[in-house]
């Protein structure tokens, strides 16, 4: 699209072209918000019938661009799946808020760099204030304490292990031990990777029948590790599992990091937010004692992709990793000085997250927050009872933190496990494809089971009532069938 005003080179539109473009996405994403509990939540597609509707050679020539924006909300965008479904049960759903859509477009459309002060103090400035506020939310020192947003959850458990392999072991890590349970999510094997630790310096250990980490045996391992001689340095401790919600023990996690000088990371990247329920807090007591603490806005504070964050007790944990400079003038006075956020954690220009986190708080207020979480985990207590109430359906890890997990399994039916898990994951698979809802299995303790994370606020009872109906029609198909095989 090239015009007088507007050479090619220049990469440029026309006022009046930018606007009815613009005017055009901004109904596109009004009428998606409007309609999409309409729509169905599963998108599915093969690499096959992908290639034949994307794939193409560099385009060389400018094309108009109503037909490119066109073709990718007919083509790309529909072959997604919406997160923020009221029946998109799996996974950690990503329930956002319109707010925070049009924040993020302002950090975008102005293309805020909110990597150093001196090039936007406002943006580093709005990072300290909305961080002081979590850091006031989970109990963390708010003058000593610091943070950092990053792209999710999985880079603030990167940036907090290398923190803590900084502050504990310096530079010789090669002694260096650390601990996490079976149920700790996958993203912190996968930072204890990237930072270089061999197989032999992780413990992974078991987790008990409610999936907390076993203490006894987290003990006994610390203390054969230190009679060989090794250097126990952290442990990462799960402020709600992904598969059930569990929160391990914290507070005597903390006592154990407090008796051997080890450094103790929450990872609270969906659950975290639970803190700002009642019986959430409850739940996550100790969550304060962290050294660091990963919570993932993009979550449970409903916030579009991509916003993660990082706190710590002490901020100048952080600039003393990451800091590439001397650093003899700065960061003296904790959060009162000038950040270069870019001195926090691994990347140099960043967008303007704190934005989108800043404006949605302000304008719906923590009280909706408040409000939003107490229903999530109202509701999956009562998706729970309705459940126990069902001759059909069985309870494998209560409503925790919004997150259930449960199986079909009639009562007065003789079933092998085998059985029961063909049956659970054939309603699954059936109820995926028919893209009414988007509900897909975990393992627990071997058995295949259905797992709902129920952090939409959007979401209502009548909806899960809809879905288990559903599945119960599969379930009776699949019964019938399992009966005829093996009569
Ligand atoms: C989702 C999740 C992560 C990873 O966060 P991303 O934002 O997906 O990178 C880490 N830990 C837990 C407990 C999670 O639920």
């Amino acid at each position: 699209m090239t015009t007088k005003n507007n050479p090619s080179h220049t990469l440029t539109i026309s006022k009046e072209e930018m606007q009815q473009y613009g005017y055009k996405i901004i109904d596109h994403i009004v009428d998606h918000f409007e309609t999409q509990n309409s729509k169905k939540p599963v998108a599915l597609a093969t690499r096959e019938e992908m290639d034949l509707l994307l794939t193409e050679s560099i385009p060389d020539q400018p094309s108009p661009a109503n037909e490119v924006l066109d073709f990718v909300m007919n083509q790309v965008i529909p072959n997604s799946n919406i997160v923020s479904h009221p029946k998109s049960y799996s996974f950690v759903p990503g329930p956002n808020n319109y707010i925070s859509v049009m924040a993020d477009t302002i950090a975008t459309g102005f293309n805020i760099f909110s990597g150093g002060w001196a090039a936007s103090p406002a943006a580093a400035e709005l990072e300290i204030v909305t961080m002081n506020w979590l850091l006031e939310i989970f109990g963390f020192p708010t003058k000593k304490g610091g943070g950092i947003f990053t792209s999710g959850g999985s880079m603030a458990n990167l940036t907090a292990l290398v923190t803590a392999r900084r502050i504990k072991c310096g530079d010789d890590f090669s002694k260096a031990i650390i601990y996490l349970s079976d149920q700790a999510h996958s993203s912190n094997i996968k930072a204890i990777k990237v930072i270089g630790f061999k197989k032999e310096q992780i413990r992974i250990i078991p987790t008990d029948i409610e999936f907390k980490i076993s203490l006894n045996k987290l003990k006994n391992i610390i203390a054969k590790d230190r009679l060989e001689g090794l250097q126990p340095f952290c442990i990462i401790a799960s402020a709600g599992t992904t598969n059930t919600g569990t929160v391990d023990p914290l507070d005597e996690i903390a006592d154990i990091c407090q008796n051997e000088n080890m450094w103790m990371h929450i990872d609270g990247a969906y659950g975290g937010a639970a803190i700002l329920a009642q019986n959430g807090k409850k739940l996550l007591k100790g969550i304060e004692r962290a050294d660091s603490l990963t919570v993932d806005p993009h979550k449970w504070f409903f916030q579009p992709y991509e916003i993660g964050c990082l706190l710590v007790k002490n901020h100048s944990w952080l600039s003393s990793t990451f800091s590439e400079k001397p650093e003899y003038l700065r960061d003296i006075e904790g959060n009162e000085s000038e950040i270069n956020f870019y001195d926090h954690g691994i990347q140099l220009t960043r967008r303007f997250r704190a934005l989108k986190f800043y404006m949605s708080l302000k304008t719906f207020g923590l009280s909706s927050f408040k409000e939003a979480i107490t229903y999530n985990i109202n509701l999956a207590e009562q998706t729970e009872a309705l459940l126990r109430k069902s001759v059909l359906w069985e309870i494998t890890s209560p409503a925790t933190l919004g997150i259930i997990n449960f199986r079909y399994h009639p009562i007065g039916q003789k079933l092998s496990e085998n059985e029961l898990d063909h049956i659970n994951q054939t309603i699954s698979k059936k109820i995926t494809h028919s893209k009414e809802a988007l509900l897909v299995t975990t393992v627990l303790q071997g058995q295949v089971v259905l797992r709902m994370c129920l952090i939409n606020p959007r979401t209502t009872i009548e909806d899960i009532k809809n879905t288990l109906k559903q599945c119960e029609m599969y379930g009776e198909e699949e019964l019938k069938q399992v009966s005829n095989t093996y009569p």
